[in-house]
């Protein structure tokens, strides 16, 4: 048996909830999973409406930024003509361009107009083409060409304009944004605490974690690195790390967790915008630490894009404490990046 790694913040502060807290529990669903939030404080410091004001912040971020309501704002801007200025509320705006930074920074890696890839490749919205349904065929390669290149406007073309909180539609660009609303939901979710007074928390939507403070035993809130389960079995590999979620986020993108299997190939849910398929490059999950999940969840994205070997110089270069859990032959081998490492106790 190899020993359980720990992975610790490098500043832990020792700020104890208030005298007289317990654990309290909230959940819900949304965007098509579930959420949880776990907060130690006294009963009496709870606010009345606690659950149904968390439900109310996901619920805005849902009539927002949703691609499968066609009443949502990205919706609509997903239907807007060629040459249309959409003003955009404050949330889609705030995701939009940091959308747009994280494409830039990762070479396009990290795409939030991959949407008609996505469902090209039966991970969208329609049921009728969904890779489960009887009638889905998956894409011949001069249809990957033509939204890659000829038909569709991509992330480059979409402009900012920022003192009118508006954004550019070239024409036909598909905004999709699951690879980062959920890791901006539980920013949200964690601010409302906070502006609530409440300051020892775990939060989760879909996976997606942020921790602050302390439970009210003094320990922080410790999670287990999410991994394919697979991994966790076989006997070459260590079991997945616990990290100490204190001041911080952390996401994962995995293989595992919506795929097909077409022609012996696992086609999963993550698209390489930049050839048009599905994941090709061996990675199972990536893991990425960062104080805001928001961050966390677009950069594990473009992480498992890149692969191993370009995400971990990325990595490097950027200063992300991130994992990798890559399949081959023997099974499962795991990479780190050195601000991942560092963080090893
Ligand atoms: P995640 O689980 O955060 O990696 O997000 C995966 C989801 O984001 C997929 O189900 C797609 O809807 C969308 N997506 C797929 N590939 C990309 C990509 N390269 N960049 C951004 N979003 C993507
Ligand atoms: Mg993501």
């Amino acid at each position: 048996m190899t020993a359980r790694r720990v992975l610790l913040p490098a500043d832990l502060q020792a700020d104890a909830p208030p005298a007289g807290s317990s654990v309290h529990a909230f959940s819900g669903l949304t965007m098509g999973t579930s959420w949880s939030v776990k907060v130690a404080a006294p009963a009496g410091a709870l606010p009345r409406h606690l659950a149904s004001d968390l439900q109310q912040q996901l619920d805005t971020v849902v009539a927002q930024m949703s691609h499968w309501d066609p009443g949502s704002d990205l919706c609509r801007f997903n239907r807007a003509p060629a040459g249309t200025w959409c003003e955009l509320p404050e949330a889609f705006y705030t995701v939009l361009s940091y959308a747009l930074d994280a494409a830039r920074l990762s070479g396009g890696a990290f795409d939030p107009t991959a949407g008609a890839l996505v469902d090209a490749w039966g991970f969208g919205p329609d049921p009728s083409a969904r890779f489960d349904s009887p009638a889905f065929k998956p894409p011949a390669p001069s249809e990957l060409t033509d939204l890659i290149h000829a038909k569709r406007a991509g992330w480059s073309d979409i402009q900012l304009d920022g003192t009118r909180r508006r954004a550019l539609q070239p024409g036909g660009a598909q905004l999709d944004f699951s690879a980062v609303a959920k890791g901006y939901a539980v920013d949200q979710l964690a601010g409302h605490l906070h502006g609530a007074g409440l300051h020892h928390f775990l939060v989760e939507v879909g996976g997606e974690l942020r921790g602050a403070g302390m439970k009210p035993d003094q320990q922080p809130w410790w999670v287990e690195l999410e991994q394919p389960d697979a991994a966790a079995h076989r006997e070459t590999h260590a079991p997945a790390p616990l990290l100490a979620l204190h001041g911080l986020s952390v996401a994962t993108s995995g293989d595992y967790r919506r795929y097909f299997e077409h022609a012996g190939q696992r086609l999963a849910h993550t698209i390489d915008p930049r050839t048009g398929w599905p994941l090709r490059n061996g990675v199972a999950s990536v893991s990425v630490i960062h104080a805001q999940c928001m961050a966390a969840d677009a950069l594990s994205t473009a992480l498992g894009v890149l692969g191993a070997e370009d995400g971990l110089r990325f990595a490097r270069l950027h200063q992300l404490a991130a994992r990798f859990v890559c399949r081959d032959e023997a099974g499962f081998v795991e990479h780190t990046s050195p601000a991942f490492d560092a963080m090893l106790d």
